[in-house]
């Protein structure tokens, strides 16, 4: 099937909300879109995997005991060799939905190590823990809550992570909030995406560190930028997120107290966002945004489905 065919049939396969099967490997790349990242601190290591054309896999590790997680392990080799690089213990699996680009790796992975894999919809493979909100458990010494966050995909989870005091907690945010932006509202309402963002997430400590599911940065802020014009935030993070792509760098993580600033979803109560939406209900908002996002498209950066999948 060619490139415009294999569309189609993801175009076809997300109207009649299924479980979409990856595009033929030949669409997807070769090299990497963006070099391998570890962020460490005195609890937590968390290395960022690229996978596919733009999704991003993560190994939480826990310093203490070298106990680790995958989340949305979609190349399972890569997560296998990035644990032995790192020398530590895969334990358990961090699944945010139920897509194929996120949960497509859960039965391989499940077959080259055998895992615990957790997640919050039936619909997920391998599926062996299934979470709702507010359950929690370990990963070595470190506590993850779970975080239901339901509108991209009715049963997401974005899982919360907290080690040691003094330092900064985690949030793997899946496909409901980007760097500057969030998922689209396939199997949700904006009502569910305002409580997700704005009543789940930006009530987390400021300092949190967000970890999403896709490289999305540059495009999500030029709509940014086009929703305040005047807001200087927005206009320095997305100078430095191109000069970060330029180097194929990751634009991830950033904190909860960034996304406060730069990123139009989580500012739906600000007056500069109001006015621009020309509504005063934060929920209707969120639904203008969304909308409008939807048809905000930067085509020379996008794969061929992003725009259709989760943009
Ligand atoms: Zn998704």
């Amino acid at each position: 099937m060619n490139r415009a065919g294999a569309r189609l049939v993801r175009i076809a396969a997300i109207l009649k909300n299924k479980n979409v099967k990856p595009l033929p490997q030949k669409v997807l790349c070769r090299n990497c879109h963006s070099r391998e990242l570890l962020i460490s601190q005195s609890d937590m290591r968390v290395k960022l995997i690229p996978a596919l054309e733009d999704n991003y896999m993560y190994l939480l590790i826990d310093e203490d005991t070298k106990q680790c997680a995958a989340v949305d392990p979609v190349e399972p080799e890569k997560i296998v060799s990035a644990v032995k690089e790192e020398g530590v213990l895969l334990n358990a699996v961090l699944t945010t939905h139920h897509h194929w680009d996120h949960a497509g790796g859960n039965e391989k992975l499940t077959a080259l190590v055998g895992k615990t894999i957790y997640g919050g919809d039936d619909r997920i493979g391998g599926l062996t823990n299934k979470v709702e909100q507010g359950d929690e458990f370990k990963i070595g010494s470190l506590k993850v809550r779970c975080l239901f966050t339901p509108c991209h995909t009715s049963g997401h989870i974005c899982y919360l992570v907290t080690g040691k005091e003094g330092e900064a907690p985690a949030v793997f945010t899946g496909d409901t909030l980007f760097q500057g932006g969030c998922g689209k509202f396939f199997e949700g309402t904006a009502e569910q995406m305002h409580k997700a963002l704005i009543k789940t997430l930006s009530v987390l400590p400021q300092e949190t560190k967000v970890y999403c599911g896709h490289e999305y940065t540059v495009s999500n802020l030029k709509y940014a930028a086009h929703v305040e014009p005047a807001s200087e935030a927005v206009a320095s993070r997305l100078a430095w997120a191109q000069n970060q792509r330029a180097k194929r760098e990751a634009t991830v993580p950033s904190t909860i107290g960034e996304e406060m600033l730069i990123n139009p979803f989580m500012r739906v109560s600000e007056a500069s966002v109001q006015t621009h939406c020309k509504e005063t209900d934060s929920v209707k908002v969120m639904a203008f945004l969304r909308n409008e996002k939807n048809q905000f498209l930067t085509p020379s950066i996008m794969a061929p489905w992003t725009d259709l999948h989760t943009l």
